[in-house]
C-alpha cells in the first residue's frame, strides 16, 4: 500500500486524481487487477463522476451543501457535523479495475477526492492488485 498526498485548497471542493491514481499503477508494474482507493479520513470522501465538465464537481458541492447544510443545532462540538454527513453520504472507498495498465474508467469518468472540511493536506491509501 502507498500514501498519496492531497493538498486541498477549499473548505470544500473536489480534487481530480485520476493523473495521480494513474500514475501508482503505472509505478506499481501491475498490468491486470485492481486498484482500491481508501480514505482514512471522517470529512472527507472518494468518488467517480463525470470529469468533462469540471463544472460538475463545483454543483455535486452545491448539491450536498443543500442536502446537509451547516447548522448550529448539532451537537458535535467541533462544529463540523454537516462534513461528517456528507463524507457518510460518499463514501471513503472506491475500486476500479485496471486493464493492460491503464484505470478502466468509463469515457466521462474521472476519480475525485473529496474534501468536506479543508484546506488541509490529506492522506489517500491506494492498492494494487494483480488478477
Ligand atoms: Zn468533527
Amino acid at each position: 500500500m502507498i500514501t498519496l498526498q492531497v493538498k486541498t485548497s477549499v473548505k470544500q471542493g473536489l480534487v481530480n486524481i485520476t493523473t495521480q491514481v494513474q500514475r501508482v499503477i503505472r509505478e506499481s508494474g501491475v498490468a491486470q487487477g485492481v486498484c482500491t482507493l481508501y480514505v482514512p479520513h471522517t470529512t472527507a470522501a472518494i468518488t467517480i463522476n463525470e470529469s468533462a465538465d469540471p463544472s460538475v464537481k463545483e454543483d455535486v458541492i452545491t448539491g450536498l451543501k443543500k442536502l446537509v447544510p451547516e447548522d448550529p443545532s448539532y451537537r458535535h462540538l467541533e462544529g463540523n457535523s454537516h462534513a461528517h454527513i456528507q463524507s457518510i453520504l460518499v463514501g471513503n472507498s472506491v475500486q476500479v479495475f485496471v486493464e493492460d495498465g491503464q484505470l478502466k474508467l468509463g469515457t466521462w469518468q474521472g476519480i475525485f477526492f473529496c474534501e468536506f472540511d479543508g484546506p488541509r493536506t490529506r492522506d489517500l491509501w491506494v492498492k494494487v492488485l494483480s488478477a
